[in-house]
This record gives C-alpha cells, sequence and structure tokens, in this order.
C-alpha cells in the first residue's frame, strides 16, 4: 500500500504538481475503500456477461468464510446456496434486462456449510453509451429477522396444528354425547350444547386461518402469471356468493406479473370476497378490479360499492382477528386482511385503503415490476 502511494504521488508530483487536491482525492479514495471493505453488507460486483464475480469487499469473506481467491473470477453460482439457484439464474436475466434488482430474499452459503438469507439490491455501472459493463451488488445479512420469521411461523404451524387434534376430539365426543342423550336432555341443555358445538366450529376455523397464515411464503419459486387468469379463477372459486347476492364483477385487461402463484390467488380471492360479502342486505354488491402502473410497480385496486369502512377503524383492519361487524351480521374470521398484508409484502408491494362509511371502499395494493 505505502509503494503504490508512493509511486501515485512521484506520478502526481511529475505531471501536476497539485499537492492539496492530490491528497484531498487521494484520502477520500482511501476513505471509500475502507468503508467499502468493513460495511456492515457485503458488497458484490459480478459480470453479467458470464455471471462471473470481480469483486467483493471483506466483510462477504468474513461472513461466509471464504477467501478472496476461492470467489473471485467463480460464478455468482459458487456463493449461493443450491436451494435458490433456480432464482439466481431469473435475477441474472432480469438484471440483464432492466439493470437493477431491488429487496430479493436469496441465500448465500458458507464454507462452513450453512447459510445466510440475504437481501439483494443491485444498480447496473455503465459505460458512456449506457451499456451495462457490471453490476455493484448491496447484500444485507437479515439472519436475525429470518430466524424471527421462522419462529413465528413454527409457532403459530405447530400451534395451529396441534390444537386441531383436541378440538376435533371434543367436537366427536360432543356429537356422540347428542346422539346417546337425544330422549333425556331438556331445552336448556339443547341450547347450550348447541353453543358449544357453534364455538367449536368458529374454533376450527380460528385455527385453519392461522395454520394458512403461517403457510404464506413458503413456497419458494416465483412465477410470471397473467392476472386476468388468476381473478378469472378466483370468480370461479366465488361462484356461490356471486350467484347469491347477484354481484357483479367487472375487469379489464389486467397485467402479466411475476409473483408467488398460490399466494396471490389468496390475495384476490380474499379481496374480492369481502367486496362482495360486506354488502347492506337488498343491494346488488358491485365489483371492479382495475390497474394502473408507475416504471417500478403495478398499482391494483379492487372497488365495492358495500357498507364502507369508517376513517377511525381503517388501520385496524390489517390486524389478525380483527372484525368491525358481528358475526351475526357477516360471517368472517378476521383473518383475510391479516393474510393480504403479509402477501403483498411477501412481494415487496404495499397495501391499504380508501373507504366512505356506508358508500364502499377501494383496497389498492403495489406488487414490483422486478
Ligand atoms: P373477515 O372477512 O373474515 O371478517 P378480514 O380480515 O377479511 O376478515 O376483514 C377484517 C374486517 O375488515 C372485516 O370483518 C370487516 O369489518 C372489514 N372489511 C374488510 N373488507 C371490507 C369491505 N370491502 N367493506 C367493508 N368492510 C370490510
Amino acid at each position: 500500500m505505502i509503494k503504490f502511494r508512493a509511486m501515485k504521488i512521484n506520478h502526481f508530483q511529475k505531471n501536476h504538481g497539485d499537492w492539496e487536491n492530490f491528497d484531498k482525492d487521494y484520502r477520500l479514495g482511501l476513505d471509500y475503500r475502507l468503508m467499502y471493505e468493513n460495511a456492515p453488507d457485503m458488497y458484490l460486483s459480478v459480470n453479467p456477461e458470464n455471471g462471473k464475480i470481480i469483486g467483493c469487499n471483506n466483510t462477504l469473506f468474513k461472513k461466509t468464510g471464504f477467501t478472496k481467491a476461492e470467489v473471485l473470477n467463480k460464478t455468482v453460482f459458487y456463493i449461493y446456496d443450491p436451494s435458490c439457484h433456480e432464482e439466481v439464474r431469473e435475477a441474472l436475466e432480469t438484471f440483464r434486462e432492466c439493470g437493477r434488482l431491488e429487496n430479493q430474499q436469496l441465500m448465500f452459503r458458507t464454507k462452513a456449510g450453512g447459510v445466510i438469507p440475504i437481501l439483494l439490491s443491485v444498480e447496473a455501472v455503465r459505460d458512456g453509451n449506457g451499456n451495462i459493463m457490471y453490476s455493484n451488488g448491496c447484500c444485507r445479512d437479515i439472519s436475525d429477522r429470518y430466524r424471527l420469521q421462522q419462529e413465528i411461523n413454527q409457532f403459530a404451524y405447530v400451534a395451529s396444528h396441534d390444537l386441531q387434534a383436541p378440538l376435533k376430539s371434543v367436537k366427536g365426543a360432543l356429537e356422540v354425547f347428542q346422539m346417546m342423550n337425544q330422549n333425556i336432555v331438556n331445552e336448556e341443555s339443547v341450547e347450550l350444547l348447541k353453543v358449544v358445538d357453534q364455538s367449536l366450529d368458529r374454533m376450527t376455523l380460528l385455527i385453519e386461518g392461522l395454520l394458512e397464515h403461517s403457510q404464506i411464503g413458503k413456497s419458494f419459486l416465483k412465477e410470471k402469471l397473467d392476472m386476468n387468469g388468476v381473478v378469472g379463477d378466483v370468480l370461479v372459486d366465488l361462484a356461490s356468493s356471486i350467484e347469491s347476492s347477484g354481484a357483479k364483477v367487472v375487469y379489464g385487461y389486467l397485467p402479466e406479473v411475476e409473483v408467488y402463484p398460490v399466494e396471490i390467488r389468496l390475495l384476490f380471492q380474499n379481496l374480492i370476497g369481502n367486496a362482495i360479502k360486506f354488502q347492506k342486505k337488498g343491494k346488488v354488491p358491485m365489483v371492479a378490479i382495475e390497474f394502473s402502473e408507475s416504471p417500478k410497480y403495478f398499482q391494483f385496486v379492487v372497488s365495492d360499492n358495500g357498507i364502507g369502512i369508517p376513517e377511525h377503524q381503517q388501520s385496524a383492519i390489517f390486524r389478525m382477528f380483527s372484525r368491525l361487524n358481528s358475526p351475526t351480521d357477516f360471517e368472517g374470521t378476521g383473518i383475510g386482511l391479516a393474510h393480504c398484508k403479509k402477501i403483498v409484502e411477501l412481494h415487496g408491494g404495499e397495501i391499504w385503503l380508501n373507504s366512505d362509511f356506508g358508500m364502499g371502499s377501494q383496497f389498492y395494493f403495489t406488487l414490483p415490476k422486478s
């Protein structure tokens, strides 16, 4: 380093003699270099033509345990865990097309045989003609967040899965009791048993909802899906409520988007299902699904002419088990919108609403283009 500095100073004195600025520029270069090497995030530069690693910082070596000689000139697949190689392949393709990637969740592997979940954002470095020369990627270690998320999901899965068995036993025992005592129990007892039975059904629904919530995000692969097809399938699933309410559901052309297929279907199912369900008795539900786009996002909106939501209650409805109406007016568990929020955030988008109480609601959500 010292030799290199002395050479640079010599060269500079000979050619320019501008000591003051040289030192400023040179120090600045060194400072940036130090910041780059020891930043809390890992940095990685790749030649997109052949996918080979052309540079990375010390933080990457420290965290993964690989050495410079092991990593440089290998293709990027070398440092990614095989479980996400398909996604890495797609990410490379997207980068070649768009010149950037944002918040893509992937897995590095470590030399010791472990994995590091990372959030990858990449920008292209271009030449004077705008052609991509190489990529500069920032890889954020999200192990803590990932572990916490896994623990929460695991807890929700185990709790809801294990609670189903005793619930089924109680329900079965109740049915047997009812059959055995048909002629003995009085009217009051029959009513009480009915309440117990209904509560058990409701608890089953809540537990199933919780289980479903813990499964969101389990599918690892995104697919390019035509949203017209997704909405069409959802409307087939909702056929009985559309028929019984006489609902009119309209949608124009919708785009193709890279999504997690099972989750995105659940998202539309909840939003369209709610738009049909939360309607005054005797009024025909009118539902519209539309989209607009910005350079980075597709924005969808599901609008209805239903009961609407008072402003002071709007922020609460995305919380799990949050319901604004009595179960006798509208059936439900209060999990649907919590699902929607988790699904949209899983895709890196946002969800929000506008609503006029008594007039209707518009549920908006965005999905990133890459
Ligand atoms: P659920 O439909 O099972 O009650 P959700 O989580 O889907 O649960 O919705 C939470 C609450 O938000 C609902 O109980 C309802 O009070 C309100 N809500 C959701 N969608 C609408 C809508 N389109 N119009 C009016 N209220 C709605």
